[in-house]
């Protein structure tokens, strides 16, 4: 059966809804613009998983991530954002208007913002997940700070690993970075940094095999330790330690527009110095899946602000 369009050529689509696309709603709904926004497997992004966000200015005390997105959907709504619970299967940008294709309908759309944000790469142990936000964390600048003078472990050894270990020490008393080879992926600099750091110890040749844990009286789960393995002599052993975070990297949302779009090697979008455009105009990306360097809220926010006003002048040049 061939697939339908909604019988329009929209103005915007808006693909995922982190703080990026959500700035980027509010925006281009402020512009009359009416956008649509595809929401994705996880409506509201990243921020949705994290519990207390201390980072975001304008709130004094801290919001919880699930209350910052619900307040932003509101607030894009507010001005006409339709905001869509809707996966994006597939896209095609060869030609204007651009198809977008969704649950068995194509949409056509004149621009498209790009804001489908990255995911940190997990290990995939079940004890991972069961105390993810309990202990376990794959962010160092969003949960760093609840790990006052206790004893954290990182695992990784690229410049992720390398970055939030000299970071954790701010909190933590101890910090083990744990990684599964003798060499380091991460840049010199960086492995010197957390190197002379005296909190910092490593443990090379170890993975993680479970985490260890126990639930409270009051029904709150927390890690106790981890449970390691030593990959030369095969021997398991208990390293006691409050926190785990996951430093093995990030992986951007991107696949979907593998050969539409330029794309970084490690499959970042490519856009323009100083400005959100894609090779492709009238394709504009913001947020996570665009950077690599800062991946912040706020950042990201901006950035989907960016891409809104990027939007909004393409579509007025053409209208020209
Ligand atoms: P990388 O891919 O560079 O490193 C990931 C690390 O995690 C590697 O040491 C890898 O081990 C390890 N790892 C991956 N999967 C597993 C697994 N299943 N089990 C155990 N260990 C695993 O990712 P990064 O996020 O560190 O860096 C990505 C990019 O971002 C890089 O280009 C980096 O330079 C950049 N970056 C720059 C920063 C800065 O300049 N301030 C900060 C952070 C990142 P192995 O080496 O054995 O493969």
């Amino acid at each position: 059966m061939k697939a339908m369009t909604d019988g329009h050529i929209h103005n915007v689509i808006i693909i995922g809804s982190g703080p990026a696309g959500l700035t980027a709603a509010l925006y281009t709904g402020r512009a009359n613009l009416g956008p649509i926004v595809f929401e994705g497997l996880q409506p509201g992004g990243q921020l949705t998983i994290t519990t207390d966000i201390e980072n975001y200015p304008g709130f004094e005390h801290g919001i919880m991530g699930p209350a910052l997105m619900d307040t932003m959907r509101k607030q894009a709504q507010r001005f006409g954002a339709d905001c869509r619970f809707k996966i994006v299967e597939k896209v095609d940008f060869c030609s204007s208007p651009f198809k977008i294709f969704v649950d068995g309908e194509i949409y056509l759309t004149k621009s498209v913002i790009i804001a489908t944000g990255a995911s940190a790469k997990l290990l995939g142990l079940p004890s991972e997940t069961e105390y993810m936000g309990y202990g376990v964390s794959a962010c160092a600048t969003c949960d760093g700070f609840f790990f006052k003078n206790q004893r954290i472990v990182v695992i990784g050894g690229g410049d992720t690993a390398m970055e939030e270990a000299n970071y954790l020490t701010k909190f933590g008393k101890e910090v083990v970075i744990v990684h599964r080879r003798n060499e380091f992926r991460a840049s010199k600099i960086m492995l010197e940094r957390a190197q002379k750091n005296p909190k910092i110890k490593f443990l090379t040749n170890t993975v993680l095999v479970e985490v260890l844990g126990v639930t409270t009286e009051m029904g709150a789960k927390k890690v106790t330790g981890a449970l390691f393995k030593n990959l030369e002599t095969g021997e398991t052993f208990v390293h006691e330690c409050e926190g785990i975070f996951l430093g093995i990297g990030h992986q951007p949302n991107t696949g979907i527009f593998e050969g539409q779009i330029d794309l970084e090697p490690n499959g970042y979008i490519k856009t323009k110095k100083s400005s959100t455009e894609t090779n492709v105009p009238g394709v504009f990306a913001c947020g996570d899946a665009q950077d690599h360097v800062y991946r912040q809220a706020i950042t990201a926010a901006g950035t989907g602000c960016m891409a809104a006003i990027d939007a909004e002048r393409y579509l007025e040049s053409q209208e020209d």
